[in-house]
C-alpha cells in the first residue's frame, strides 16, 4: 500500500514552488504510483506531489474514468472561462465557486521522460489548472475574489481538521519560564 498522508492547508510545502523533475528514474515512477493510489483512495479528481510532501512538478488526475499523470507541465489556457465549484484535498470538505479557463492544452512529459500533450475542457481543464497551481505554491482559494477568500478563510478557521492541526503545530513552545 503506497497511500500517503495528504498535507493540509497551511502546510508550508503547499506554498513552496516545486522543482522541475530532471531524473526520470525508479523514484519518479514510485512517486507517480503513490500519487495515483493516494488520489484514488481519497478519492479525488487530481493530486499534486506537494500535497504528499514532495516538492516536484508532478501531478496525477482521474477525470471521466481516465487516470493519468503529467511531469513538468506547461499550460496554454483558453480565453473562454468557466465558473463552477472547486474543492481541494488539502482543504477538505469545502467547495467554492472558482473561475478557470474553459479549456487547456498541457504539455509535459510522462514518467518515462517522453513528451505528452493533454488537451481538455471543463472538469479536466479545471483539474489541470488546479494541480499546476499547486506546483507553483498556489492554492485555489487564492483564485477567489476578496469576498470569496474571506468566506473561505472563515470556513477554514472553523473546520475541525484545521483546529486539530493548529493544536498539533502550536508555535508556542511549552516552557516553565513562560507563564
Ligand atoms: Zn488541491
Amino acid at each position: 500500500m503506497a497511500v500517503q498522508p495528504i498535507r493540509l492547508f497551511p502546510d508550508p510545502v503547499l506554498r513552496t514552488p516545486a522543482a522541475p523533475v530532471e531524473t526520470f528514474d525508479k523514484e519518479l515512477r514510485r512517486l507517480v504510483k503513490d500519487l495515483t493510489e493516494t488520489m484514488v483512495d481519497a478519492p479525488g479528481a487530481g493530486l499534486a506531489a506537494p500535497q504528499i510532501g514532495v516538492s516536484l512538478r508532478v501531478f496525477t488526475y482521474w477525470v471521466d474514468d481516465e487516470l493519468g499523470h503529467l511531469v513538468n507541465p506547461d499550460l496554454d489556457l483558453s480565453e473562454d472561462v468557466q465558473d463552477g465549484e472547486e474543492g481541494c484535498l488539502s482543504v477538505p470538505g469545502m467547495a467554492f465557486d472558482t473561475r478557470r479557463a474553459r479549456s487547456v492544452v498541457a504539455r509535459g512529459m510522462n514518467m518515462h521522460g517522453e513528451p505528452v500533450v493533454i488537451s481538455g475542457s471543463d472538469l479536466l481543464a479545471r483539474c489541470v489548472q488546479h494541480e499546476t497551481d499547486h506546483l507553483d505554491g498556489i492554492i485555489f482559494i487564492d483564485r477567489l475574489d476578496a469576498e470569496g477568500r474571506k468566506e473561505a478563510m472563515r470556513q477554514i478557521r472553523q473546520a475541525e481538521w484545521f483546529a486539530d492541526q493548529a493544536i498539533a503545530v502550536s508555535p508556542h513552545p511549552i516552557s516553565s519560564r513562560w507563564l
